[in-house]
């Protein structure tokens, strides 16, 4: 054991490991429309039926050539037209120039094009002022993708990026992976529904709404099944509910003092590990399955149940649903331009603002209070500093990592 590791306290890596080392990704494999497709992983490669561009065509709105003609002269004469979706049907002649405005097919005989501004029209006679290399303004036929070439590969999730590839490859249908259906909910007595006014000793249920929002922009299907008090029947009740699920998420009960309680009727479910784990915010975490419902217990205060769900589940569930060319959030050193108050012992995911300063050096400041329970930070914030487990206060000057925030939360 090194110097500064905690007795009993589980280093994030570790629970990491032990989660992906046990979870398998789905295999139900469907097939949805292009449009459908947004956010869903592919199943299988997707090879191009074509080439993209189809056919050679202009880059520039102006006149197609023999490049080879302009060696003797300067001016070619225009036998026709080829505009986009109506091609020139002849064949460019030696001295001949054809109009063609930008992505029309190139005509046969035709090499290269020379654009509008660089010409002098003077009824068909058009004089070029530029002189122009073989294959100038045009753009070959294959030049983006080859036909037969994987342009997406199985395990990539869609995205913008790839929607409109696969659209110019005329693909209709995707074969993906089914999205993870994740039910969740919130312990505790002391929770309401938003929408309803407090009494004496209750608060909000915030949780439940940045569950859900990171569960959505994970790809999952959720299944919201509310507040559940801290009542062994209703528990009972709502963990066989859950089972209709992939994965279940609840918050709130793990915690030492509640961690027993919730351990009996989890036990007697499933199998269930409660660790401690040795990061902060967000210690007590539990993971195992209920019949074949793969269970995360996170913590209840609001930011560690939040940075547990993107730190430890996120990445589960990319393998859950078969996105293997899943990429964890990036991350960048930065120096410090305030204190970071911090102690050994866990690795700290603290709430930063980074910004590039004039000199193009990343730096980063905190948002301030860093309670697990002070959720403001997360909205100040646009990324975790990633503080090391044996790290103590850091200065201003100090090197740290920052992880930059990924799609999720935004
Ligand atoms: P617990 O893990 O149940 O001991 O809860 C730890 C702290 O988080 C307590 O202050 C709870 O009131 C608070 N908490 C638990 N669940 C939620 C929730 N869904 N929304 C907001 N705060 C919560
Ligand atoms: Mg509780």
């Amino acid at each position: 054991m090194g110097c500064c590791d905690t007795p009993g306290l589980m280093p994030v890596e570790t629970a990491l490991t032990k989660i992906l080392d046990q979870v398998e990704p789905l295999k139900d494999v469907t097939s949805v429309s292009l449009s459908e497709g947004m956010g869903l992983v592919l199943a299988e490669d997707i090879c191009s039926p074509i080439n993209v561009p189809p056919f050679a065509n202009s880059a520039m709105d102006g006149y197609a050539l023999r490049s080879e003609d302009l060696a003797n002269t300067d001016t070619l004469r225009m036998a026709g037209k080829s505009f986009a979706g109506i091609p020139y049907d002849g064949v460019c002649q030696p001295g001949e120039c054809i109009r063609i405005m930008t992505g029309a097919q190139m005509p046969e005989g035709a090499d290269t094009v020379i654009m509008q501004e660089e010409t002098e029209v003077d009824g068909d006679n058009i004089r070029f002022t530029a002189k122009a290399s073989h294959g100038d303004n045009v753009r070959p036929i294959g030049d983006d993708v080859h036909q037969g070439d994987v342009v997406v590969a199985k395990g990539n999730r869609i995205t913008a990026r790839e929607m409109p590839l696969l659209a110019s490859l005329g693909i209709a249908t995707l074969p993906v992976y089914r999205r993870p259906v994740v039910a969740f909910f919130s312990t505790g007595d002391e929770l309401r529904p938003v929408g309803e006014p407090l009494e004496a000793g209750q608060i909000y249920d915030s949780n439940r709404y940045g569950i859900r929002a990171l569960l959505e922009k994970f790809g999952c299907d959720v299944m919201d099944l509310g507040i559940i008090p801290d009542s062994p029947e209703k528990l009972r009740e709502a963990f066989d509910k859950a089972t209709t699920a992939d994965v279940l998420v609840t918050s709130g009960g793990v915690s030492v003092g509640e961690a027993d309680y919730t351990k009996d009727i989890l036990d007697e479910q499933g199998e269930i590990g409660f660790w401690k784990i040795a990061m902060k915010p967000g210690k007590p975490f539990a993971f195992g399955t209920i019949k074949n419902t793969w269970f995360c217990g996170l913590p209840g205060n609001p930011v560690s149940a939040m940075v547990t769900l993107y730190q430890l589940v996120q990445p589960m569930l990319a393998k859950l649903s078969g996105h293997s060319q899943y990429q964890p959030p990036q991350r960048l050193k930065a120096k410090a331009t305030t204190v970071f108050k911090k102690r050994p012992g866990r690795a700290d995911y603290q709430r930063g603002i980074y910004q590039i300063n004039s000199d193009g050096q990343v730096e980063v400041a905190t948002t301030g209070n860093q309670g697990s329970g002070a959720f403001s930070s997360m909205h100040q914030a646009n990324c975790f500093v990633v503080l090391e487990q044996d790290r103590g206060r850091v200065m201003p000057g100090e090197d740290v990592t920052i992880e930059l925030f990924n799609h999720a939360m935004y």
